[in-house]
């Protein structure tokens, strides 16, 4: 089975005219073929430059980064990029703003457009078509943005802090959809993400990472009880809190490490 993820050693020094930062520190991961896996760790550990990296928008310094077992050399259609922020042009209705991904790659069709509002509809958001993004919600244009990076199907998706803007609840909704999804559209997905009980719910493997400079501090496998259980009821499953306390010592420990 080829990973669908392989960073080997992987450095990445940040130059500025002013200093080199040593960012990321011989990281090593490897997610396989629909495995969720979560990314973890303090402001600054170096999350988005490792996503960053697995998409093609940034090279390595040393090491290798491949996707289906090829280097990456740029961005490709078959990976998918959430940000935080979701970045639908205003002046777009929501029709337009998902089939924006199909429209730059010249892919385009009647077919897909339809199958791109069909996703629209999977996530609730049949009769918002031909409305603005300013008539939504964040929740609804989040959702919005998880539709554009879906329409162009790709098979990995890396999802950077896409709740962390929303309210609690709207939150467990999205996070319990998101999984669904994945699960449906058999798709493999790297998720960074600030909540730690948001990452043991959702994830297969929760990844903890540490700064000064970036490098892999303990990785968690999620057990089967609370994987297999909906985002939403996971958080009750027997063994969550343990989990959980587990996780946050080791976050607890890389801060330590720094002071
Ligand atoms: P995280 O997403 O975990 O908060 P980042 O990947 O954004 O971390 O950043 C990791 C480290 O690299 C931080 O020390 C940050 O200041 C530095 N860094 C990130 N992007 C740049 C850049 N474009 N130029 C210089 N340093 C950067
Ligand atoms: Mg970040």
């Amino acid at each position: 089975m080829v990973p669908v993820v392989e960073l080997k050693e992987v450095t990445q020094v940040y130059v500025t005219d002013r200093e080199a930062t040593l960012a990321i520190d011989r990281i090593s991961l490897t997610v396989n073929p629909g495995e969720f896996v979560s990314l973890v760790g303090p402001s600054g550990c170096g999350k988005t430059t490792i996503l960053s990296m697995i998409a093609g928008l940034l090279h390595s310094t040393t090491g290798e980064v491949k996707v289906h077992g090829t280097n990456v050399q740029g961005p490709s259609p078959t990976v998918g990029y959430m940000l935080q922020q979701d970045y639908l042009f205003p002046w777009r209705t929501i029709a337009d703003n998902v089939c924006i991904g199909l429209e730059l790659t010249g892919q385009l069709t009647a077919q897909l457009r339809d199958y791109t509002l069909q996703l629209l509809e999977e996530m609730g958001l049949s009769n918002t078509a031909q409305l603005y993004p300013h008539q939504l919600s964040g929740g609804m244009r989040q959702r919005v943005a998880l539709v554009r990076t879906l329409a162009t199907n790709p098979d990995l998706l890396l999802l950077d802090e896409p709740f962390s803007a929303l309210d609690y609840q709207t939150k467990l909704q999205l996070e319990d959809l998101i999984v669904e999804t994945m699960k449906q559209h058999q798709k493999t997905a790297i998720l960074v993400t600030h909540d730690l009980s948001e990452a043991i719910a959702v994830s297969d493997r929760v990844i903890v990472l540490e700064r000064n400079p970036g490098r892999v501090r303990k990785e968690f496998v999620i057990p089967d009880g609370i994987r297999q259980a909906q985002p939403f009821y996971a958080r009750e499953q027997e063994g969550f809190n343990q989990l959980f306390h587990n996780v946050w010592k080791e976050l607890e420990a890389t801060e330590r490490r720094e002071s």
